[in-house]
Order: structure tokens, then C-alpha cells, then sequence
């Protein structure tokens, strides 16, 4: 029996889990993937404070599971198969057994959004990749994509640029939505190519993607880009399967919170990127991940 369970490992889950551990409460991470959860994807973190250099979200992440680990929580490597947060005991089912807690905190974040076009799955590894950073290598002097226009997509961009030849990004608007301090630095970096007001209409394969098809929206042109690398950055859903029978959602599925990060069940509750209306940033992440531990230390004195 655990006082506090938190899944996922990210900065929400490890910041709760520092909180919890610190306040001397049994406490326990699941992380199916990799521990720092998505900022793990980001090659230079600049916006986290006191990093006056920024840090690579690789190494921010394993410092944050460190710092909780030093205090006495314990993490594990599982993945979390079914849980029961109805009861006031919780049970969080495991691939090869159960455990129980007192109060749980859902930290499960969000996963990448597909594209959702014909060819899309079966080209996964052959060509189109969700993340710069991890694959990014693969296509060291070659021609790439990426597709979206807001933070990921902008800063994925320039880190491409570095390794690639040639770095198109096809967004559907006629302006970057990024922060100015990224898209500044685009417009500088003369391998990449934009194209505003397009989406990608076909992507061309053999065994491997070859090349894409892009629509202007405006003017119906289209236009035969030859890449061997297509990047998808369009945002996130959130990683809610395993509780939506269970916790209250909001329409896009996000978890819904009190400010105090309590959800609709008793000593349940949730932070990060998988809470609804959430500004999605680490430190915003981090300060829901304490917030949620404090809110779970008080429920627990109070049982
Ligand atoms: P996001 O902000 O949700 O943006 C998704 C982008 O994909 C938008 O440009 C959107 O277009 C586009 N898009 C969505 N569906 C699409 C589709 N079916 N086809 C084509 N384009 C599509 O996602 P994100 O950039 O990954 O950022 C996620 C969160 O992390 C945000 O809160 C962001 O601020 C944060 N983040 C922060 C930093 C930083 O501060 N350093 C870095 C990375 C991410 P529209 O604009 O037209 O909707």
C-alpha cells in the first residue's frame, strides 16, 4: 500500500513526486516510456528559470526524476494497465500484479497528434517521425518537412536545420503562431523554406516516403515537395483512455480541475499537461505537479 501513486513520469509526476517523498509519504512513479516525459524531445530548453544557458529537456528530465529519487520516492519502469480510483482505497493494476494507494495522481500527459492521411502508419519509421530530436540524425544532409506552425513545429524546424539540407515547414496559416523570439530566428536561417497557407494533400512512398504533395489554400496551387524526412508537430490529446470512464473530462478530453488540482473523485488528482485548460509549459507543468502533492499531503492528515 502506497500513500501517494503518480503516473507518468514528466515534470508533473516528478515534481509531485518530490513534493510527496519530501513530506515523508510512501511514494511511487509509474513511467511506461522515458522518464521527463515530453521534454525529453526538446534539444534546448530556454524559458525553464535559472538555466541561464538553457538545458537540454533530456537532462532537465533525469535531473527532475534525480532530485525525487534522492528524497525517497521510488520510480519504476511499468506501465499501468487498469486502475480503480471510485473507491477510497485505489487500485492501480500493473501487467503482472496490483497495487494499492491512498491517493493518486494522474500525470500521464498527452501524445502526439497524427496526421491522420492515407499512407500516415505505414511510413512511421520509413520516413515520417513525430520527433526531431530522436530521429533527426536519420536525415543528416538529406531534404525534410515538418508540418505545424506553432512552438514545436517552429523550434523543431530550426534544430533540422542544423542537420539537414533543406527544412520545409508547411503550416496552414498565413503566420507563424510560435513565440516571436522562434519565429525571429526562422525567418534568419536560410536552408529553411515556409509555406504559408498550405497543407500537405498526398504523401508519395514506395517502401519509404519520397516526397509530399502541399495545397496552397488560397490560391488551390499545389506543389511536389522531394523530402525523405517528413516531421509531424500539430499539437497533442491527452493520454486520458484510462480514466475517462472514471474521472470528469472536458470536450476535448482533458482532465478537469479545482485550482487546487482535485479532480471530480476523492484523492484523485492531476497535473500537467493532461489537466484541462492548462498553459502547457514545464514550469507550468512542475507547479501543478507540487500543487497536486500538497492538495494529496492535506487530504491524506485529514483521513
Ligand atoms: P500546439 O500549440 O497545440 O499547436 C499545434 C499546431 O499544429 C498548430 O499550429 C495547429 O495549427 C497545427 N495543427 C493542428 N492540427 C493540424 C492538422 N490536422 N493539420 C495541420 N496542422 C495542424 O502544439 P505544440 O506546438 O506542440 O505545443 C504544445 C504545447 O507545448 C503548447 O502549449 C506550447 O506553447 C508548448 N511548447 C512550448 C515550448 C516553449 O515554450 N519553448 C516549446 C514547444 C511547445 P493552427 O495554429 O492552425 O491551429
Amino acid at each position: 500500500m502506497y500513500d501517494i501513486v503518480i503516473i507518468g513520469g514528466g515534470p508533473a509526476g516528478l515534481t509531485s513526486a518530490l513534493y510527496a517523498a519530501r513530506a515523508g509519504l510512501k511514494t511511487v512513479v509509474f513511467e511506461k516510456e522515458v522518464l521527463g516525459g515530453k521534454i525529453t524531445t526538446a534539444p534546448h530548453v530556454e524559458n525553464y528559470p535559472a538555466f541561464v544557458e538553457g538545458v537540454n529537456g533530456f537532462e532537465l528530465g533525469d535531473m527532475m526524476a534525480n532530485q525525487a529519487k534522492k528524497y525517497g520516492a521510488e520510480i519504476n519502469y511499468e506501465e499501468v494497465t487498469a486502475l480503480n480510483l471510485k473507491d477510497k482505497i485505489k487500485t492501480v493494476k500493473l501487467s503482472d500484479r496490483e497495487v494499492q494507494a491512498k491517493a493518486v495522481i494522474l500525470a500521464m500527459g498527452s501524445k502526439n497528434r497524427k496526421l491522420e492521411i492515407e499512407g500516415e502508419d505505414k511510413l512511421i519509421g520509413r520516413g515520417i517521425s513525430y520527433c526531431a530530436t530522436c530521429d533527426g540524425n536519420f536525415f543528416r544532409g538529406q531534404d525534410v518537412a515538418i508540418i505545424g506552425g506553432a512552438n514545436s513545429a517552429v523550434m523543431e524546424a530550426l534544430y533540422l536545420a542544423n542537420i539537414a539540407k533543406t527544412v520545409h515547414i508547411i503550416y496552414r496559416r498565413d503566420s507563424f503562431r510560435a513565440e516571436k523570439v522562434f519565429v525571429d530566428r526562422l525567418e534568419k536561417v536560410p536552408n529553411i523554406i515556409s509555406h504559408l497557407n498550405s497543407n500537405i494533400i498526398k504523401l508519395i512512398s514506395d517502401d519509404v516516403l519520397k516526397g509530399v504533395k502541399i495545397q496552397n489554400n488560397k490560391t488551390l496551387e499545389t506543389q511536389k515537395l522531394s523530402i525523405s524526412g517528413l516531421f509531424v508537430a500539430i499539437g497533442h490529446l491527452p493520454n486520458t483512455e484510462l480514466v475517462e470512464d472514471q474521472v470528469e473530462l472536458d470536450s476535448k478530453k482533458y482532465i478537469i480541475t479545482n485550482e487546487a488540482m482535485a479532480t471530480n473523485l476523492e484523492g484523485v488528482y492531476a497535473a500537467g499537461d493532461i489537466r484541462s485548460n492548462a498553459f502547457r509549459q514545464v514550469i507550468t507543468a512542475c507547479a501543478d505537479g507540487a500543487r497536486a502533492a500538497e492538495s494529496a499531503i492535506e487530504y491524506l492528515a485529514g483521513l
